[in-house]
Protein backbone atom coordinates (compact mmCIF):
# COMPACT_ATOMS: atom_id res chain seq x y z
CA UNK A 1 0.00 0.00 0.00
CA UNK A 2 1.45 3.68 -1.52
CA UNK A 3 1.86 6.51 1.22
CA UNK A 4 -1.42 7.85 -1.06
CA UNK A 5 -3.46 4.99 -0.14
CA UNK A 6 -2.72 5.25 3.13
CA UNK A 7 -3.32 8.91 3.86
CA UNK A 8 -6.71 8.50 1.53
CA UNK A 9 -7.49 5.89 3.98
CA UNK A 10 -6.68 7.62 7.15
CA UNK A 11 -8.89 10.37 6.30
CA UNK A 12 -11.83 8.33 5.79
CA UNK A 13 -11.28 7.21 9.55
CA UNK A 14 -10.43 10.53 10.76
CA UNK A 15 -14.05 11.75 9.26
CA UNK A 16 -15.54 8.54 10.55
CA UNK A 17 -14.18 9.74 14.32
CA UNK A 18 -15.64 12.81 14.14
CA UNK A 19 -18.93 11.79 12.62
CA UNK A 20 -18.61 9.86 16.30
CA UNK A 21 -17.84 12.41 18.40
CA UNK A 22 -20.52 14.64 16.73
CA UNK A 23 -22.94 12.12 17.35
CA UNK A 24 -21.53 11.68 21.18
CA UNK A 25 -21.86 15.81 21.21
CA UNK A 26 -25.61 15.26 20.01
CA UNK A 27 -26.21 12.76 22.67
CA UNK A 28 -25.04 14.90 25.32
CA UNK A 29 -26.88 17.72 24.31
CA UNK A 30 -30.36 15.74 24.97
CA UNK A 31 -29.04 14.49 28.18
CA UNK A 32 -28.43 17.55 29.39
CA UNK A 33 -31.53 19.10 27.94
CA UNK A 34 -33.37 16.30 29.65
CA UNK A 35 -31.90 16.76 33.34
CA UNK A 36 -31.61 20.79 32.81
CA UNK A 37 -28.20 20.52 33.40
CA UNK A 38 -25.73 23.24 32.56
CA UNK A 39 -22.80 22.42 30.45
CA UNK A 40 -20.08 24.51 29.25
CA UNK A 41 -19.97 23.29 25.77
CA UNK A 42 -17.34 25.86 24.76
CA UNK A 43 -14.55 24.40 27.29
CA UNK A 44 -15.98 21.09 26.25
CA UNK A 45 -15.45 21.49 22.31
CA UNK A 46 -12.02 22.62 23.14
CA UNK A 47 -11.45 19.26 24.96
CA UNK A 48 -12.66 17.32 22.29
CA UNK A 49 -9.93 15.04 21.88
CA UNK A 50 -9.08 14.23 25.30
CA UNK A 51 -12.91 14.50 26.98
CA UNK A 52 -14.62 12.21 25.33
CA UNK A 53 -17.33 10.44 27.16
CA UNK A 54 -17.65 7.06 25.65
CA UNK A 55 -19.97 6.17 28.31
CA UNK A 56 -23.13 8.02 26.64
CA UNK A 57 -22.14 5.69 23.29
CA UNK A 58 -24.64 2.50 22.28
CA UNK A 59 -21.83 -0.84 22.25
CA UNK A 60 -22.53 -0.50 18.70
CA UNK A 61 -21.03 3.03 18.27
CA UNK A 62 -18.04 2.55 21.26
CA UNK A 63 -17.28 -0.79 19.08
CA UNK A 64 -17.18 1.48 15.94
CA UNK A 65 -14.75 3.75 17.89
CA UNK A 66 -12.39 1.54 18.99
CA UNK A 67 -11.69 -0.03 15.55
CA UNK A 68 -11.17 3.13 13.96
CA UNK A 69 -8.73 3.56 16.64
CA UNK A 70 -7.26 0.72 16.31
CA UNK A 71 -6.94 0.82 12.69
CA UNK A 72 -5.63 4.22 13.42
CA UNK A 73 -2.93 2.93 15.34
CA UNK A 74 -2.40 0.16 12.80
CA UNK A 75 -2.01 2.68 9.66
CA UNK A 76 0.63 4.48 12.37
CA UNK A 77 2.71 0.98 12.88
CA UNK A 78 2.65 0.54 9.00
CA UNK A 79 0.73 -2.25 9.58
CA UNK A 80 -2.67 -1.47 7.92
CA UNK A 81 -4.69 -3.23 5.43
CA UNK A 82 -2.58 -6.49 6.37
CA UNK A 83 -4.45 -9.60 7.62
CA UNK A 84 -4.02 -9.76 11.46
CA UNK A 85 -4.40 -13.35 10.99
CA UNK A 86 -2.87 -15.12 8.05
CA UNK A 87 -0.85 -11.60 7.46
CA UNK A 88 -2.24 -11.34 3.81
CA UNK A 89 -2.40 -8.38 2.28
CA UNK A 90 -6.49 -7.27 2.42
CA UNK A 91 -8.03 -6.64 -0.75
CA UNK A 92 -8.10 -2.88 -1.88
CA UNK A 93 -12.06 -3.19 -2.27
CA UNK A 94 -12.73 -4.81 1.22
CA UNK A 95 -11.34 -1.75 2.70
CA UNK A 96 -12.64 0.37 0.48
CA UNK A 97 -16.61 -0.90 2.10
CA UNK A 98 -14.91 -1.55 5.71
CA UNK A 99 -11.90 0.60 6.41
CA UNK A 100 -11.37 -0.33 9.37
CA UNK A 101 -10.89 -4.48 8.62
CA UNK A 102 -8.65 -6.39 10.68
CA UNK A 103 -8.80 -9.69 8.60
CA UNK A 104 -9.60 -10.70 5.34
CA UNK A 105 -12.82 -12.08 4.10
CA UNK A 106 -12.07 -15.34 4.94
CA UNK A 107 -10.35 -15.08 7.79
CA UNK A 108 -12.98 -13.02 9.29
CA UNK A 109 -15.67 -15.98 8.23
CA UNK A 110 -13.90 -18.59 9.75
CA UNK A 111 -13.15 -16.38 13.17
CA UNK A 112 -17.06 -15.88 13.11
CA UNK A 113 -17.83 -19.36 12.69
CA UNK A 114 -15.30 -20.31 15.37
CA UNK A 115 -17.07 -17.55 17.87
CA UNK A 116 -20.45 -18.73 16.94
CA UNK A 117 -19.40 -22.27 18.27
ZN1 LIG B 1 -6.55 -13.53 6.30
Amino acid sequence: MDAATREAFRQRLLEQQRALVRRIYDLEAELAAASEREIEYGDRAQAEDTELDLELLDEQSRREWEEIQAALARLEAGTYGRCEACGKEIPRARLEVLPTARRCVRCQETQEVSAEA
